[in-house]
Order: C-alpha cells, then sequence, then structure tokens
C-alpha cells in the first residue's frame, strides 16, 4: 500500500482543536482513495520479493509483517489517541485489563513495588494483589486524594504510582501534579487511568504523568459494541509497552481499532452532552427529600470540586447517590427505572444504572466496602445521551414510588 495523505499534517497537532483532532488526526488513505478510515482486516502481509520480505523482517525497511506487531487500522487508532492525549506514542491493546497488565509487565521486574490507589476498577486492585504478587511485584494500597499517605507508602523498591482520576463510583480527585513531582522524586513514574474523563476532559501527561492507560471500551467506543485498550506515554516508554505486547500477543483486532477510530470521532460530542446531562441530574438529585447524599465532582459541596475544576475541563458523566432506605430502597429503585439499563458497564451513549455493593463492589469485604464509602443505599448512574429531561422524569418517578 502506497500512504496518498495523512488525514492531518502532524505539525497541525499541536495547533487545532481536540474536536478537530477527533476526527482528522491519523487518518491515512490507500492508493483507492477511501474517505472513511480503512479496516485491513488481515493477520499477515505479504512482499514483492524473498528479498524484500528479508529486508522487512531485519528491520532494515518499514512496513506491515503480522498484526499482532502493527496493522494499518490500528495504527490510525493509535495515532489519533496519541495526538488527542498529547502523546508521543500510543499502543494499543486487547482490553483496559491487558493495557494495565501490558504496562507492568513492561516497566516491572520481581522486587519492585508500586503504590496505587485503593480506588481503582476492581478488577486491577485484582491483577495487583493476585497476579503481580506472584511475580514478586508487590503493591502498597493508598487514599487517592491524600499525598502525605502515597509519600509514607513510598519505598527504595517503589518504581510505579498507579491511580484513577476521578474514581469510580464516588468521584473522588488526585492531585496529578503533585504525585507526579514525588514519583519523580523517587525515582518512579506516574500511570494514570484516564478512562473515565477520556482526553477530552482531562489530559494527565500535560499535569505531570508518565503514562496514560485507556480501557477504549468505555467512552472511547461509547456504544457498548468493542473490548480494546490503551497505554500512551513518551517513545521511549512505548518502545518497552510495544515489545510486550508484540512479543506476548494481547493486540488490539483490527475491527476493534476500526470501531474506536469512528467511536473518537464523535468522543468530544458525546463527553461534553453526556457532561451537562450528568451535572444537571447531579443538581437535579441533591434536592430531593428521598436523597441522602450525591457524589458528583461538578457539585461545589464534592471536597474535590475545586482540584476538579483545575484538572478537568468539564466533569465525567459518572454521579452516584446514596439514597434513604439502605439495600432495599436502592434495589427497589433500581428495578423501578424504566429507561435505564440495570447493568455494571458504564460509557454508553445508552445511561446505565448499578448497585455497587451487590455488583462492582460486591466481592469487598465489608470492611474494605466501609472504608471505600460504598454503603448499602449507593447507586451509580452513567448518564448517556437520552434527552436528561426523560432521564430526569424517569429517576423522579422511580424515587415517587419509594
Ligand atoms: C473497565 C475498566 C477497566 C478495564 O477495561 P476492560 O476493557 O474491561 O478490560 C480499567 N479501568 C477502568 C477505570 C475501567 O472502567
Amino acid at each position: 500500500m502506497r500512504d496518498i495523505e495523512w488525514g492531518l499534517d502532524p505539525e497541525l497537532a499541536g495547533l487545532v482543536d481536540m474536536a478537530t483532532l477527533a476526527v482528522r488526526a491519523g487518518g491515512r488513505r490507500s492508493a483507492e482513495g477511501e474517505h472513511s478510515e480503512a479496516l485491513f482486516m488481515t493477520s499477515s502481509f505479504v512482499y514483492g520479493s524473498a528479498e524484500e520480505a528479508a529486508r522487512r523482517f531485519s528491520g532494515a525497511e518499514p512496513g506491515n509483517i503480522y498484526s499482532r506487531f502493527t496493522n494499518p487500522t490500528v495504527a490510525m487508532f493509535e495515532r489519533r489517541l496519541a495526538a488527542m492525549e498529547g502523546a508521543e506514542r500510543c499502543v494499543a491493546t486487547a482490553s483496559g485489563m491487558a493495557a494495565i497488565l501490558a504496562t507492568c509487565l513492561a516497566l516491572l521486574g520481581q522486587g519492585d513495588e508500586v503504590v496505587a490507589s485503593r480506588s481503582v476498577f476492581g478488577t486491577t486492585r485484582v491483577l495487583f494483589d493476585k497476579y503481580l504478587a506472584k511475580l514478586g511485584i508487590r503493591t502498597q494500597w493508598v487514599d487517592l486524594a491524600d499525598v502525605k499517605d502515597w509519600q509514607r507508602a513510598v519505598t527504595a523498591k517503589t518504581r510505579l504510582f498507579f491511580l484513577e482520576s476521578p474514581s469510580n463510583p464516588l468521584g473522588e480527585v488526585a492531585d496529578i501534579a503533585a504525585l507526579a513531582e514525588l514519583a519523580h522524586q523517587h525515582g518512579a513514574l506516574l500511570a494514570v487511568d484516564n478512562c473515565l474523563c477520556t482526553p477530552v476532559l482531562q489530559r494527565p501527561l500535560q499535569l505531570g504523568a508518565d503514562l496514560v492507560i485507556h480501557s477504549a471500551t468505555k467512552f472511547i467506543d461509547g456504544q457498548g459494541r468493542a473490548l480494546g485498550g490503551a497505554v500512551l506515554g513518551s517513545q521511549k516508554l512505548m518502545d518497552e509497552v510495544f515489545g510486550y505486547i508484540r512479543t506476548c500477543g494481547a493486540s488490539m483486532s483490527p475491527f476493534n481499532a476500526w470501531v474506536f477510530l469512528k467511536g473518537l470521532e464523535t468522543l468530544p460530542l458525546r463527553m461534553h452532552a453526556q457532561s451537562a446531562s450528568a451535572l444537571s441530574l447531579a443538581r437535579w438529585l441533591a434536592q430531593q427529600d428521598q436523597v441522602e447524599r450525591v457524589f458528583y465532582g461538578g457539585l461545589e459541596q464534592h471536597p474535590h470540586h475545586d482540584r476538579a475544576t483545575r484538572q478537568q475541563s468539564a466533569f465525567a458523566p459518572l454521579l452516584s447517590f446514596v439514597v434513604r432506605g439502605g439495600r432495599q430502597a436502592a434495589w427497589q429503585l433500581i428495578d423501578k427505572t424504566r429507561i435505564f439499563s440495570i447493568t455494571g458497564n458504564l460509557g454508553d451513549t445508552k445511561s446505565t444504572i448499578t448497585h455497587p455493593a451487590t455488583t462492582t463492589h460486591g466481592r469487598l469485604s465489608d470492611g474494605d466496602k466501609l472504608a471505600s464509602g460504598i454503603v448499602d443505599g449507593l447507586i451509580r448512574l452513567s448518564i448517556g445521551l437520552e434527552a436528561v429531561d426523560d432521564l430526569q422524569a424517569d429517576l423522579a418517578q422511580a424515587l415517587g414510588a419509594l
């Protein structure tokens, strides 16, 4: 294939708005002149001669060999997301968990230590505590928002800080710049799982983080179709992560990359619309008698509202609230809603409703639930693209039935 045209002159990448990058960055046309990004659904590539094959395999000539290593559709997705995060390079992976595992196995070894926020995705905790621990990589769990707690946990063996900000489901926010500085003072790297904000609302590399991790399965796809992930950072760090992926095999499928390319095009529009609806619903919920408390970074009463305002251009479309009456009332309210989907997933154009204490956080001990603020009356909403008035009316009738 001969490249005819890049979707966007790479020199423009730093000058144009996120919405333009989302549509144009990283695109590449084949000699056919297709307008929509092509799907290269192929596992391997052929050469004009034995000599050309030898040059490709030796690295003397750039080009595709096998889709576990590189694929043109996957490469377009990687370049587009890299432009949006302001990263030198992106490595796409088979899922969000594969992105976290690739980061850790590429950059850490036996005897190294990780300091990580307790408020991370549940499966991430299992990955660190069970599977990385087996390889002699120890993790110390700390309070996301308390920099002193991170400081106390650092040892001479610490190589990585790992966090999600804002946290799910309570919307706690880390001071990313302060944690980056602390990590660097101790020769460690800071990795931020930016799944909930996406680069549209927060760009952790600009705040000093070394690595950004994504589950593309959530907002990047945005329509609940495909599993995927990504790791982003400097060329040097990404060379290591790429080496791991091409060797260990958790590569992104070209089909999924094509779905995510289309997802990225509408990501800025979706994030802003879903975020505006979430803010409006959070304000409304905070005024309802049956609601004890609302957790949403966009509300002034949230303890991390100021920090969130400084770090993010808007607030992630995910909010939670505590309904009076504990588990029974929470389950009843969930069952009464007619528009919201009852599911643990998030980031979809379809709004979802979840009872964290008995689903996403069900495996935590009672003590851990208490420490993480996962009370029985807590309900999480991921706000989609339905009309906000319809969502509000749905919640109103469900609350009214309690
Ligand atoms: C879903 C999720 C993951 C895991 O992603 P998968 O694509 O499901 O493997 C990691 N981090 C966060 C914050 C998530 O929400």
